[in-house]
């Protein structure tokens, strides 16, 4: 967790402080956008340095599981409006180290536009805004990974922290039984081919859950697969809502007026009724009784294979496996106690985002001289880090960002109390702060943002969908700013204009 002080004086500074026009500490896809939305204001000899405790960018795409793909089309993950360097399908779903490829790959335009320097396996500290005889600026201390005492200190004109969401791996369940295999997804192929005959539970139901099922039958179709589904996570039907071929003319819809949908039927208060609406109208499994949506996509081709395929879905949660007389046994939330085979492999997909026991620190989105940007969790502008980066630097840099209406949203804390309500504040945020920054930010700007899903749909369509949105506009956010107060005072929660 880094040090975020109040703004301070620089006291203590003997030796003089490098001074960058811009820092960004993250090189994800959340810090990339933003470096490239800033090298649109900044001039070619402007001194940026970009700082990431890994070896190279790409952020969690560097560690995620080895059978990790995305669930959106490969074009609209990228950084800024930068193409992918291949020719195939647009409805190609990227695997880990393809994205890592990509986005490592980004730094190329972004390196010509600016005078970029790079700090790799580097660990930053500190990211603090000060007061310096020249006014405000952000200072920010780090040191290489493995040598804590020899820090460095730099000052910056403008810091963008987003390493914020820092994706942290699971580790394996703590299971009290010596005759089960407990591992993390990152061990699954090894141990799969270790164990050929041995039965796999998977531990969650979420992305991580559907990826690590359709491994495990891609592996050996014939293999016991079950799944231990908790609540149960409902996906967004890719086949319908990002259609291939002519259907991309005649059907599905344009994910910003799903977005609009799900705003406009959250009243503050209903988040278990928006749920089952999600489910029952945009879902791949409408039928089921799952209870929670986590922004997920799945194919109806993927939901077949994974429901053919499982042996058996467990409703609740893991609570342990014991060794008991006549072998392990699998205890469940509702009480139930099931016997399971010897060796049976159970992977931890319960998830890895904010499952620390602290909170992340409450950084605020802008420091008071604004010159930290947090990319944060805590005081979000978007659920999406990536556009949170994209936009949030442009309006930066425009002076657009204060007093225009746009809401920050503690997302951590609501997502740790509520997940539906999490899920109807966030679609709330998004798509009013989506209809905020096209009312703000001109045309041609806009255009330069690859990571809008709408961008799958033909041009005519997008443009129909922009007039509408703009129609709208008015009402639309008032709606969303009700909502969003609501929430604010239901869970007490910092929920509230960007000011
Ligand atoms: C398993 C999994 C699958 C996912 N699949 C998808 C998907 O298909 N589509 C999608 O849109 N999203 C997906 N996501 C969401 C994912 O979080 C985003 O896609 C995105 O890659 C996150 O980027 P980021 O830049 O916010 O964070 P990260 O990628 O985590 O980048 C943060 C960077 O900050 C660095 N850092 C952290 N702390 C420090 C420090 N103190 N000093 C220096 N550097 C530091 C880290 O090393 C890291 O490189 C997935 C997430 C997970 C976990």
């Amino acid at each position: 967790m880094l040090d975020q002080k109040a703004t301070q004086p620089a006291t203590g500074q003997d030796a003089p402080v490098t001074t960058y026009d811009l820092v960004v500490i993250g090189a994800g896809i959340a810090g990339l956008n933003a470096l490239f939305a800033a090298t649109a204001y900044l001039p070619k000899n402007a001194r940026v340095l970009l700082l990431d405790q890994k070896q190279g960018a790409g952020g969690m795409w560097n560690t995620a599981y080895d059978y990790v793909r995305l669930h959106q089309p490969h074009p609209m993950f990228t950084v800024g409006d930068i193409k992918w360097n291949w020719q195939k399908p647009r409805d190609y779903l990227a695997g880990r180290d393809e994205v890592q490829r990509h986005l490592a790959g980004a730094l190329g335009p972004v390196a010509d536009a600016v005078n970029l320097e790079t700090g790799f396996e580097q660990t930053v500290i500190a990211c603090d805004e000060v007061t310096t005889d020249n006014g405000y600026r952000a200072r920010i201390t780090f040191h290489p990974n493995d040598t804590p005492a020899q820090t460095t200190t730099v000052h910056a004109m403008l810091a963008i922290h987003a390493s914020v969401l820092n994706y942290r791996m699971a580790e394996p369940l703590d299971l009290s039984a010596s005759s089960v295999i407990s591992i993390v997804p990152q061990d699954l192929r090894d141990i799969l081919a270790a164990h050929p005959g041995a039965a796999v539970y998977v531990v969650g139901g979420g992305k991580t859950g559907m990826d690590t099922v359709l491994a495990a039958l891609a592996d050996d179709p014939k293999r016991k697969v079950s799944l231990i589904n908790g609540r149960g996570t409902n996906f967004l039907n890719r086949t319908r809502y990002i259609p291939t071929g002519l259907k991309r003319w005649t059907s599905g819809q344009l994910v910003s007026r799903l977005f609009r949908d799900m705003a406009l039927n959250f009243d503050g208060d209903n988040e278990e009724e928006l749920i089952s609406y999600f489910r029952r109208t945009y879902s791949t499994d409408p039928d089921t009784a799952n209870g929670v949506f986590l922004y997920g996509l799945q194919s109806e081709d993927e939901q077949i294979r994974i429901a053919a395929g499982l042996s058996e879905t467990y409703p609740g949660y893991l609570v342990d496996v014991t060794d008991g007389p006549d072998g392990p046994v699998m205890e469940l939330q509702s009480g139930e106690r099931l016997p399971v085979e010897p060796d049976s492999i159970f992977v931890n997909c319960t998830g890895s985002f904010f499952r620390t026991a602290d909170m992340e620190t409450n950084a605020r989105c802008l420091s008071p001289g604004s010159t930290v940007l947090n990319i944060s969790a805590r005081d979000g502008f978007h659920f999406l880090t990536s556009v949170a980066g994209f936009f949030l630097t442009h309006l930066l840099y425009r002076k657009d960002l204060k007093g225009k209406g746009f809401y920050t949203l503690d997302h951590e804390a609501l997502f740790r109390m509520d997940r539906n309500a999490w899920v109807g504040a966030s679609a709330a945020q998004a798509y009013m702060n989506q209809v905020i920054a096209v009312n703000t930010l001109p045309m041609m700007l806009l255009d330069r943002c690859g990571l809008d899903l709408d961008r799958w749909y033909p041009f005519p369509r997008r443009m129909a969908g922009l007039i509408r949105m703009k129609s709208s506009a008015d009402t639309d956010i008032a709606h969303c700013r009700k909502v969003l107060d609501r929430v604010a005072d239901r869970f007490n929660i910092r929920c509230a204009p960007l000011d």
